[in-house]
């Protein structure tokens, strides 16, 4: 693992606190989630839910995380052996990755990917098999048709997807979805899907999100994963799941009762209580977000970057050329001396450096103040 050093979240957080600088590197929000969720937690802890929970996660939220995907997808799940609960969506992915793939089995991916997608099919002995999501038309990141199906071959296991996708914020299209789900049963390949920004599509996107498992043929092979994290604000929680059909979750679930066993005892209740909020709570949370986004957006516009679309997540990409900035981590290191602000370079999301070398990631999850801060601060680069 010695490649894998340290994360990049970890670098870019511990550089805003020693600059002072406002933090829009790592994402996370500057707020807490639902108040019914935050008391039936407290609830949990003081009437005695602090032992083990049962191994795929205790009743009640697996009740919850079935109906929760019924309400909102269509998605159908027992819950009593088609959902496990996790130490939030990084574990499910890793844990699924390490259930499904042999040494030298390839996982097709696409680039930039999120940080531990790597690491966990290294973990595996798998081999990954990226694709490059590129800027497109209309400022939208797409990737090339014949460049996914070239990835495909015999040695693949499986595809990991996530979408909404972090860095981009892109929302995968009907036709993107359709193109992997042909591919994925042309290969006999299970899928693995990273749905964390599940509610957090804006109403200006160019499509709606739709889970790839609602795909015809889809269900029986995909592992569906989210988490509480980002839908309820509480990303320190670390509480999420995996649902898909029962010989999948059940090996998913062996390999986790060996990384963490269990988890998280006393917030599983919280996050069950959070998962039936009203259709309300999850509208407002996305307004919120798309507000906030708009915020940065403008903001990044008038400090002279080339702003990219995002379409959903807490994130937005911009190319730093118009800057003086050839290369994005040269950038974001040399950015807190310049204007007090923190941002990641999407550059070390991708195998092919090349392809992400001007762009930045940054974080809109934060308080419309601190956006405004951040905004003034940016702008003095213009
Ligand atoms: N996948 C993606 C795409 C993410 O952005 C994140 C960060 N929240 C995770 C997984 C990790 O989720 P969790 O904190 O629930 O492990
Ligand atoms: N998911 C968050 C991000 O992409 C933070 C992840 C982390 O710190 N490992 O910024």
């Amino acid at each position: 693992m010695r490649q894998f050093g340290t994360t990049i979240f970890a670098e870019m957080s511990a550089l805003a606190v020693r600059t002072g600088a406002v933090n829009l590197g790592q994402g996370f929000p500057d707020t807490d989630g639902p108040p019914e969720m935050l008391a039936a937690a407290a609830e949990a802890l003081r009437s005695g839910q602090n032992q083990y929970p049962p191994g795929p996660g205790i009743p009640a939220l697996r009740a919850a995380v079935a109906a929760h995907q019924r309400r909102f997808w269509g998605l159908e799940y027992d819950p009593d052996g088609e959902v496990v609960v996790t130490a939030g969506a990084t574990e499910a992915v890793a844990a699924a990755i390490l259930a499904l793939c042999e040494p030298g089995d390839e996982v097709v991916c696409f680039e930039p990917y999120y940080d531990s997608y790597a690491a966990a099919i290294a973990l595996a002995g798998a081999v990954r098999r990226p694709v490059t999501l590129r800027p497109a038309s209309g400022g939208r990141y797409a990737f090339d048709p014949d460049a996914l199906r070239a990835a495909f071959g015999p040695r693949t296991r499986l595809v990991l997807l996530n979408s909404p996708h972090n860095p981009t914020g892109k929302v995968f299209t009907p036709a993107e979805l359709a193109l992997i789900a042909e591919l994925c049963q042309g290969h006999d390949a299970y899928a693995v899907t990273d749905e964390v920004y599940e509610h957090l599509v804006f109403t200006d996107a160019s499509a709606p999100h739709v889970p790839l498992a609602t795909l015809p043929g889809m269900r029986e092979r995909t592992l569906r994963i989210s988490s509480a994290g980002k839908t309820f604000s509480c990303t320190g929680w670390k509480v999420g799941w995996a649902s898909g059909p029962a010989r999948l979750v059940s090996a998913l679930l062996r390999v986790k009762q060996f990384l963490t066993f269990v988890n998280a005892a006393p917030l599983q209740p919280a996050v069950a209580v959070a998962l039936g909020l009203p259709d309300e709570y999850f509208a407002g949370f996305r307004a919120g977000l798309q507000a906030r986004r708009d915020q940065l957006v403008e903001g990044l516009n008038d400090a002279g970057f080339d702003v990219l679309a995002t379409e959903g997540t807490y994130f937005v990409t911009a190319d730093v050329t118009p800057l003086g900035g050839g290369d994005g981590v040269e950038f974001c290191r040399s950015l807190p001396q310049r204007c007090g602000v923190v941002a990641v370079p999407t550059q070390v999301f991708y195998d092919d450096a090349e392809a992400g070398r001007r762009l930045v990631r940054f974080a809109f999850c934060k308080r419309p103040e601190v956006l405004s801060e951040a905004v003034t601060r940016l702008r003095r680069l213009a």
